[in-house]
């Protein structure tokens, strides 16, 4: 079941005339022509889907809060600053199809009566800033944006923004500031962005990858798009696969299939590099815990983990994880677990923006901490220290990057305790570049 890359290998699918002739804005054509802005959040409201930049929260009902005082302008935002350490969904699907998400715009834009609207694209991304631009200049010459879109009286204005070259500027309010042309700081929350966003107006902001699936919802309505997956998690999602599987990549998987089969189907991930074995998995990008083998593949009842919002998280943080933006990283037995949390814990620590102090202190602290013991000069006592500070970012801070930091940490000595233990017992083993230590 293929609703975002169903055509995405299609050779030219990035030029307009060819996106058109594979059913390319047919879902504006319907919306604008033939249904009223609540016709269409309805829809979306129906289909049940959620937001697939990583928190999950219910699209339709994001938009049903945005507020509408008479005179006041209303803003789409798409956040396509994808910056997650392993996630790259968004990414490849601008590059391959811009069209696919410059139609969900059109659609999503006209539910909301927004009349200008605004992709805001990781800085590092300029290539894909060109094709987003390119894509457009076509979309206004062929009517498709500017004044009177299709002769339906709706008018949009699309622009894309660079972003600032910064993880925080992902942050839905950070990237608002961001835009603003300020320095990308999370504001406080409330006032969610749908009372208070850009300049101060109601705005939603949206990831890409669900806002490039309203299209489909449209042209097939939102009662067919929550016929697809289980539960409360409908539709498919883009799974970005990465670490040592044998076919790492960008996958839509109709949600509810097993992890087991993500993990092990050649229709997916094609099982672990030849020789290996499964030994932990970050199933939703970095921000979310990490799991041993046994926990990502089956629940402690002994039931399929499946890739569902509600079934990876199942057991909470003690034995669950979270679907998070679909960064799915599979790590063998050859991964050191130390060295892995210091990777991330470095990287959170590098892009705190450094407003509130748990936060940067506390992601300074837990990368010495974890730097000291990956180099050989770790005290038994730094692991529960590592566990202290985490616990005091945990909900002390604006923004979730403290807890996206603190998380990580906690979940890998709870479920990898030894490891650390052992690297603190093994000074010796260290090398001087502060080599990756292996267990024996
Ligand atoms: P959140 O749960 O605070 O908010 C989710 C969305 O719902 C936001 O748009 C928020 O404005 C809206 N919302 C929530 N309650 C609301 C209310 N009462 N009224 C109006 N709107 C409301 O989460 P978040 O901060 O948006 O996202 C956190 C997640 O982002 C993390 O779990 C992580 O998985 C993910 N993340 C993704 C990336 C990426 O590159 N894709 C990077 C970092 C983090
Ligand atoms: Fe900045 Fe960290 Fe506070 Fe977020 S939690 S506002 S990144 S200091």
């Amino acid at each position: 079941m293929k609703i975002l890359t169903e055509h995405i290998d299609v050779q030219g699918i990035d030029t307009i005339d060819v996106f058109r002739k594979n059913g390319g804005y047919k879902a504006v054509e319907k919306a604008l022509k033939t249904m009223t802005p609540d016709e269409v959040t309805e829809e979306v409201k129906k289909s049940g889907i959620r937001g697939r930049g990583g928190a999950g929260f219910p699209m339709g009902m994001k938009w049903s809060f945005l507020a509408k005082p008479e005179g006041i302008p209303r803003y789409l935002v798409c956040n396509a600053d994808e910056s997650e350490p392993g996630t790259f969904k968004d990414h490849y699907l601008m590059m391959k199809s811009p069209h696919t998400l410059i139609e969900g715009m059109i659609v999503s834009s006209y539910a909301l009566g927004a009349n200008t609207s605004y992709i805001y694209v990781r800085g590092e991304l300029m290539y894909v800033v060109n094709i987003l631009e390119k894509a457009i200049q076509e979309a206004y010459d062929k009517g498709l944006l500017g004044k009177n879109i299709l002769g339906s009286g709706y008018d949009l204005d699309l622009f894309v923004q660079p972003g600032g070259g910064a993880y925080i500027c992902g942050e839905e309010t950070a990237l608002l500031e961001s835009l603003e042309g300020k320095r990308g700081n999370p504001r406080n929350k409330p006032p969610f962005p749908a009372v208070k966003g850009l300049w101060q107006c109601p705005t939603v902001v949206n990831n890409v990858e669900s806002i490039s699936a309203t299209s489909w919802i449209i042209n097939n309505g939102g009662d067919e798009y929550a016929k697809i997956g289980i539960g409360r998690s409908t539709g498919t999602k883009l799974i970005s696969a990465s670490g040592h599987v044998r076919k790492p990549g960008v996958y839509e998987i109709p949600l509810g299939i097993t992890v087991e089969n993500f993990i092990y189907a050649d229709e997916w991930c094609g099982g672990i590099r030849d020789g290996h074995k499964l030994k932990a998995v970050v199933a939703g990008g970095s921000s979310v815990p990490i799991l041993p083998a046994e926990l990502i593949l089956k629940t402690v009842n002994g039931e399929n983990r499946l890739m569902t919002y509600e079934s990876l998280s199942d057991g909470g943080f003690i034995t669950g994880t979270m679907l998070g933006s679909g960064g799915f990283v599979v790590m063998d037995e050859t991964t050191c677990i130390v060295h892995n949390t210091l990777t991330f814990g470095r990287f959170y620590h590098h892009e705190s923006c450094g407003q509130c102090s748990p936060c940067r202190e506390g992601t300074g602290w837990m990368d010495k901490v974890l730097y000291r013991i990956e180099h050989g000069k770790g005290r038994q006592e730094d692991i529960d220290l590592l566990v202290d500070v985490a616990k005091k970012i945990e909900g002390n801070t604006i923004c979730p990057l403290g807890e996206a930091a603190s998380w990580p940490v906690a979940a890998a000595i709870r479920h990898f305790r030894d490891e650390f233990e052992w690297h603190i017992k093994h000074p010796e083993k260290a090398t001087q570049k502060g080599a990756v230590f292996m267990r024996e």
